[in-house]
């Protein structure tokens, strides 16, 4: 059976699986609905089956908004529940009956059955929701994932697409669905180093919607006599705004005015709504994207004048006023609306191929450099870096009592990194030390080494052994390792004893969850 290189952008609000084909180029494949991209909407309808995609989305007016999912990857990671029917749905759950409708919509076309993917996540993912997508891929059937960041693999598509170019640094600004966010990237051949990310979880496409509206609303308002408040709680309305003013949105993007019409109490209401108008509505969205760029670029003293190209995904930034904002502000800016919808996918399935051209015997990665080894580069193996999109501290307590996030690791540097740091048992004799480990937002100055525990957020912690007879003064070794993917892991020496630990935390599913969950995955509709 063929083995095919899979790569999966699970986006908040649309989805999108590319291969590699016979010729060896990425390319999308289309789910059983013909569409390149599958809306990331869940239905669990009243016969007991799971629908995701456009029949979800198409079929939400007809039921109750409890059986519809929407926008689930913004609660990666947190202990957000649903329960439908009596059974009870997390994040992880609900992100992998989405993966399932996309692989076997694949399988079913190709005749195969996928047990390797890699997936995309944003880059501003923390250990939890990484480790949420991690499982989410189990739980849909795979055997092996690899989560890689949205922004290096929309930079991995471009650059395979501009690969004579050489050395160059690129700024990937990505306006999804539901998230944005911002990435620096050193490209080099065939190795892609990120340098600088950051980028705001609730900010993307469902906020610009829901300014059209708003718009809409107010038109309709001024014209049928019906106030704001009884437009905006009529469940009816709302649902079919939710998919008019998208379709508005979208077709202010090609035309400067799109009209449409809204039925409210009996009278079909015709408005016409501009570009101008969406645009001055939303200038404070915009400007948000805009002062996170700038962020970016100050945490590495850079100009604009040091980016080579400013890279447009994310299918949001079809809008015009994305680049007319940026080109306003930065008139040299050299901006390339970089195949919006597709890139990340593409990228994902390159990547995945280039995992899977290891030679057999050839150590991928040499170990003296932890670099992608000469043979394994010959080969064609991408060599990907990461930056932390997080600073990691461990809970401590200070002298005067105060306790304080004490960062060990810093946001925005390359990945893998090691800490090494030296702590003391508070008492002769001591058995263990909990450590507790948070992530915030510090930066690595003067100013960063603490954080207050209220700006962090815990993502897990383990329970050091200490061997009998340690003392106040027995020094306890601990280092720190965040891997290439940013998941943390923590080796301790103290005297003799050598120790390893993985950091656990609360939301991660335990194996028995994760079976059971594998057993939900039957009721995802088939493609037949
Ligand atoms: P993504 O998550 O990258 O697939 O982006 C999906 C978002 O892009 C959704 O909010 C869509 O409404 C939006 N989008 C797609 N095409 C367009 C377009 N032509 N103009 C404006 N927004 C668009």
């Amino acid at each position: 059976m063929t083995e095919y290189c899979i790569g999966i952008d699970l986006g908040t609000t649309y989805s999108c699986l590319a291969y590699i084909d016979e010729d060896g180029d990425p390319v999308v494949e289309k789910n059983f609905e013909q569409e390149d991209t599958t809306p990331s909407v869940i239905l669990f309808n009243e016969n007991g089956e799971i629908i995701v995609g456009s029949p979800a989305k198409d079929m939400a007016m007809m039921y109750p908004a409890e059986r519809i999912i929407t926008a689930i990857k913004r609660q990666m990671g947190t202990d957000y529940e649903v329960d439908v029917d009596g059974e009870k749905y997390n994040p992880i759950m609900l992100s992998a009956v989405i993966l399932r409708k996309m692989i076997n919509d694949f399988n079913e076309n190709h005749g195969c059955d996928v047990k390797k993917a890699v997936i995309t996540c944003p880059a501003y993912f923390g250990q939890n929701e990484r480790d949420a997508t991690k499982t989410a891929g189990t739980i849909a059937g795979l055997d092996e994932v690899t989560v890689i960041n949205e922004p290096t693999a929309a930079a991995i598509s471009f650059g395979f697409g501009n690969a004579a170019e050489g050395k160059k640094r690129v700024l990937v600004y990505d306006l999804g669905g539901g998230t944005f966010d911002v990435t620096v990237l050193e490209i080099d051949g065939s190795a892609f180093t990120a340098v600088a990310t950051d980028g705001e979880r609730f900010l993307g496409g469902k906020d610009w919607d829901a300014v059209i509206s708003k718009i809409i609303k107010e038109k309709v308002s001024e014209e049928s006599g019906v106030d704001m408040d009884t437009l905006d709680s009529d469940e009816e309305i709302q649902q079919t705004l939710i998919n008019d003013s998208e379709t508005i949105k979208k077709r202010l993007s090609t035309a400067e005015s799109t009209k449409g019409t809204l039925t409210v109490e009996g009278q079909k209401i015709v408005f016409t709504v501009t570009r101008e108008e969406f645009e001055a509505a939303s200038a404070g969205l915009i400007q948000t994207t805009i002062d996170i760029m700038d962020r970016v670029l100050a945490s590495k003293s850079f100009s604009m004048a040091d980016i080579d190209d400013v890279v447009l995904v994310g299918g949001s930034s079809r809008m015009p006023q994305v680049r007319n904002a940026i080109t306003s502000k930065y008139p040299d800016a050299n901006v390339k609306v970089f195949d919006p919808d597709q890139s990340v996918a593409k990228g994902a399935a390159i990547f995945s191929r280039s995992n899977s051209m290891v030679p057999d015997g050839v150590a991928p990665i040499d170990p003296a450099t932890g670099e992608v080894s000469a043979e394994a580069a010959a080969a064609g193996v991408l060599s990907v870096h990461n930056v932390l999109s997080k600073t990691f501290g461990i809970k401590a307590v200070y002298e005067d009592g105060t306790e304080m996030i004490s960062n060990i690791i810093f946001r925005n540097e390359v990945l893998p990194i090691e800490s090494v740091k030296t702590y003391y048992p508070v008492d002769d004799g001591q058995s263990t030390i909990k450590v507790e480990i948070y992530e915030d937002s510090a930066v690595n100055d003067d100013s960063g080494k603490k954080t207050a525990i209220i700006d962090g957020a815990p993502v897990g912690e383990f329970m050091m052994e200490l061997p009998l007879d340690v003392t106040t003064s027995t020094p306890i070794t601990v280092k720190f390792t965040a891997t290439d993917e940013g998941i943390l892991i923590a080796s301790v020496d103290c005297m003799d004893q050598h120790t390893d630990y993985q950091i656990e935390n609360d939301m991660k599913m335990s194996a028995d969850a994760i079976a059971k969950s594998q057993g939900l995955m039957e009721k995802v509709s088939n493609a037949n």
